[in-house]
């Protein structure tokens, strides 16, 4: 199958689909692989790092063109609307339930749609969100750390305190795929670490995994209270699937934190659970209420593209393989693969998205 690669246009999207490796392995498996231009340069790999890989280099047009499986990491926006054709493949980050026009683009052109964000593995976990969510999680310790330093408008505290000074006090709210990996690099920076989960089973994985290094608690309104309670850093982290982030840190809570702390609200692709958290991008990513340095970058994983394009080809690597084996026949054999398909022959095939768009279906 020709698997193509294109140039990603979304403003301040550096991320590619696919890494040299990943082409060269799809190479190995007997496909061919073309890429637009400059796709990789973001992300750090040059035109020749492709060619060496076995892949073709081609213009804008010919990429979207002559893709019979086009791998991409953001939805098509607008400009791109005009390539979509019946016998083309797109597999991405869709989004779709909060895109009608794309989910009509889509439709109308008669494209398969497969999201990222849908497919399922085993463990009912979405394997294809899990490796941004780990990019986020670590960042959003490193973020922390970085606004609580005096140059960035901070009280000037290091996160992990020295011999003899304290640490900062880090309470993490929703201990899943980016709660664990946030604790992880602030432990590592050794700070005192709390980590409050909902879910009994995922407490006890955490109590096992880290084993004293960090204070593993149950999340109910109470607990949440006592843990913020003089809180440098406040990660949130939490995520109820298929729906909006509760906001489960309100305005008053603010004042039982530590004065000039910091909160960092990794949810905010999902509306946030701070109740005083609204998006910001990279160009400013903090605001302050009532004193509390509010960072809440929504796209986190844009400021580490070279790391979020490998991350996601290790792990869109092996269903690429099996798409461009055949796209259909992939479909049919793996159910947990086939959760993926959001938009086939012009018809949604995926139940979220058609209760998004009920007037589509
Ligand atoms: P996840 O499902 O792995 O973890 C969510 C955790 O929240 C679960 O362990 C769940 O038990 C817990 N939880 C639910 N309700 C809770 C409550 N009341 N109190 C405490 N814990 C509670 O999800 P994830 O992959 O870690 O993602 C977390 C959030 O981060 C999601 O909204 C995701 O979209 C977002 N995210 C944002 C960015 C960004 O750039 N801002 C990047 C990646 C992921």
């Amino acid at each position: 199958m020709r698997v193509s690669v294109v140039k990603e246009i979304k403003p301040a999207e550096r991320r590619v689909g696919l890494t040299p490796a990943g082409t060269a392995a799809l190479v190995a498996d007997g496909h061919e692989v073309i890429v637009e231009k400059s796709a990789g340069l973001g992300a750090g790999f040059a035109d020749e790092d492709y060619t060496r890989a076995g892949a073709r280099i081609v213009s804008t047009a010919r990429a979207w063109g002559e893709a019979e499986l086009l791998v991409k990491v953001k939805e098509p926006i607008a400009r791109e609307y005009e390539y979509l054709r019946p016998d083309l493949t797109v597999f991405t980050y869709l989004h779709l339930a909060a895109d009608r026009e794309l989910t009509a683009a889509l439709m109308a052109a008669k494209t398969t749609a497969i999201a990222y964000e849908t497919v399922r593995d085993a463990d009912g976990q979405l394997p294809l969100l899990a490796p941004m969510s780990e990019v986020a999680g670590r960042l959003a310790a490193q973020a922390a750390a970085n606004q609580l330093q005096h140059p960035s408008g901070g009280p000037g505290i290091l996160m992990g305190g020295v011999p003899g000074v304290p640490p900062a006090r880090v309470v993490v709210v929703g201990g899943g795929v980016v709660g664990t990996q946030a604790a992880l690099v602030a432990v590592g920076m050794q700070a005192e670490v709390t980590i409050l989960d909902a879910s009994a089973r995922r407490i006890r994985q955490l109590s096992e995994l880290f084993d004293g290094r960090a204070r593993v608690v149950m999340s109910n309104p109470l607990a949440l209270e006592e843990e913020l309670a003089g809180a440098d850093v406040v990660i949130g982290a939490v995520l109820l699937p298929g729906a909006a982030a509760p906001k489960l840190v309100r305005r008053n809570h603010l004042a039982k934190l530590k004065q000039d702390a910091v909160l960092v609200d990794v949810s905010i692709d999902q509306g946030g659970c701070f109740e005083t958290s609204r998006p910001t991008t990279y160009d400013a990513p903090t605001y302050r209420v009532d004193g509390i340095a509010h960072y809440c970058v929504a796209n986190m994983p844009g400021a580490v593209p070279r790391t979020s394009t490998r991350a996601l080809t290790n792990a869109t690597l092996p269903y690429i393989r099996r798409l461009a084996g055949g796209v259909h026949e992939a479909l049919a054999a793996d159910q947990l693969l086939a959760a993926g398909l959001n938009v086939d022959a012009g018809e949604i095939r995926h139940a979220g998205v058609a209760a998004a768009w009920p007037e589509l279906v």
